[in-house]
């Protein structure tokens, strides 16, 4: 590759830095910046000036910018105009922990050879700081970048305020290219970059047939059922066995899974036998390993989540329900709109039931990025640089919202670059983070940094 990096003088570096980085993820691991409850507040604040201090420490200019909600850290290392910038989204939030059901207390960070166990060690604090020391070395070694830091404090509750504080801040962000540090490998055996998200659009159907519910004895026969009928229409709306979505029109703007998209995500090293382990499932839809990767990264959902109404006590009550709600959402990919397909949704459920009530619930845009832009072949290189294996290019089923809310304000879609294993834990007990995940990931964001210094 092109780069006028060592690899002696990075292995050096980076093992150079082990103690200060095992120093500074103990520092952060053991701040309780757990944002989704409020009495945590003052631990997020301090979270948020560490990180201010640290950003400090390594020659950045760095800020906390206040929102409605918590606040983000903003920092920024070179500010050359004829230098590419780099925008690298983290998060410092965490989930909480029940110490009662942790081997360790999960905010006291404890290190078994090189093993990192505490709360947000891997998501999203350890790649955080892999960031943090490879900027370092890049700045101390003149590699032409300018890299700014955006770490979040809301992730872990849907960042409600994100997307506000980026208009406000907009100037201070721009950038020429932004990468995520907050994704998991399939396997530790094969690096993997994400370069596409799934939306999502939530529906409520309500029907109400009377005003009480009433015997089935005396009513029984002439009543109509809600539920029943609600059933009934969810029935015509997907195939419950396959998954296959019936509502006329939905699969119309899905773009096509073409061949080398399907060999990288077998190469990830998914597996339908190791994803029923991992999520404790009996059984699933399909045992092809190629199908149900297509399943969960590239195709869209139909969902029930719930369905209200009636008697649910215990033995049976014999009434006719008078009303019934489903809970639907539907997972979206590339190029479906959530408009467009809650439209059909409706005008689908409204033909079957007229009298039923279709409400629209929240929704996200699906998110596609490339694998063949140059910051996708910049990737490909420093993950095979720094781990030694070429990366496996997947998708991740679910959303991450602020990866849209980038994409709206800023104009650039996101490299995922994540450092974390599936054996790490994320948001479980005992979540750890390693040294063999840091560091590699250390050396492969400087040659990230190098590779698109390169490309000016
Ligand atoms: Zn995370």
């Amino acid at each position: 590759m092109p780069t006028d990096i060592k690899e002696i003088d990075l292995n050096a570096y980076a093992e150079s830095c082990r103690q200060e980085f095992e120093t500074a993820l103990k520092t952060l691991v053991d701040i309780p910046s757990v944002s989704v409850d409020p009495n945590h507040k003052s631990d997020i604040n301090r979270c948020a000036e560490t990180a201010q201090a640290m950003l400090h420490q390594i020659g950045a200019q760095a800020e906390i910018i206040k929102t409605k909600g918590n606040p983000l850290v903003f920092g920024q290392l070179g500010n050359n105009p004829g230098y590419p910038t780099v925008l690298i989204y983290n998060h410092l939030d965490v989930q909480p922990a029940d110490a009662e059901e942790w081997e360790t207390n999960p905010f006291e960070m404890l290190t078994d050879n090189g093993k990192y166990i505490g709360r947000g060690s891997t998501d999203d604090k350890g790649p955080a700081l892999a960031v943090l020391f490879a900027a370092k070395y890049a700045a101390q070694n003149q590699i032409p970048i300018n890299i700014k830091f955006l770490w979040e404090l809301e992730e872990e509750i849907g960042s409600p305020n994100f997307e506000q504080a980026l208009k406000e801040n907009k100037d201070k962000f721009k950038t020429d290219s932004i990468a995520v540090s907050d994704t998991i490998w399939i396997s530790r055996e094969r690096p993997a970059v994400g370069y596409g998200l799934r939306g999502l659009q939530g529906a409520l159907v309500r029907l109400k047939t009377g005003k009480k519910d009433i015997h089935s004895g005396l009513a029984g026969g002439l009543a109509r059922n809600p539920i029943a009928e609600l059933a009934q229409v969810i029935s015509k709306c997907f195939d419950a066995k396959s998954g296959k979505v019936l509502i006329p029109g939905f699969y119309d703007a899905v773009r096509k899974i073409s061949e080398s998209d399907g060999a990288d995500f077998l190469k990830s090293g998914f597996t339908v036998n190791n994803f029923k382990k991992d999520h404790e499932l009996n059984s699933t839809r399909t045992d092809d390993d190629l199908d149900g990767a297509k399943r969960i990264w590239a195709l869209p959902t139909f969902e029930v989540h719930g369905i209200t109404g009636g008697y649910s006590g215990p033995g049976v009550k014999t009434i006719v329900p008078h009303k019934a709600e489903a809970k639907i959402s539907m997972r979206l990919v590339p190029d479906q709109d959530p408009d467009k397909i809650f439209a059909l949704l409706e005008t689908f459920i409204k033909s079957e039931c007229p009298d039923a009530e279709v409400i629209k619930e929240g929704s996200l845009h699906p998110y596609m990025g490339s694998t063949e832009s140059r910051e996708a072949n910049a990737a490909r290189q420093a993950m095979k640089t720094a781990f030694g294996k070429d990366p496996a290019f997947v998708r991740e089923g679910g959303s991450i919202g602020a990866v849209l809310s980038m994409k709206n304000v800023l104009g650039y879609g996101a490299v995922f670059l994540g450092l974390s294993l599936p054996e790490h834990g994320y948001h479980a007990i005992n979540e750890n983070f390693d040294w063999h995940q840091a560091s590699g990931g250390i050396k492969m964001f400087v040659h990230y940094f190098q590779s698109l210094a390169n490309l000016k």
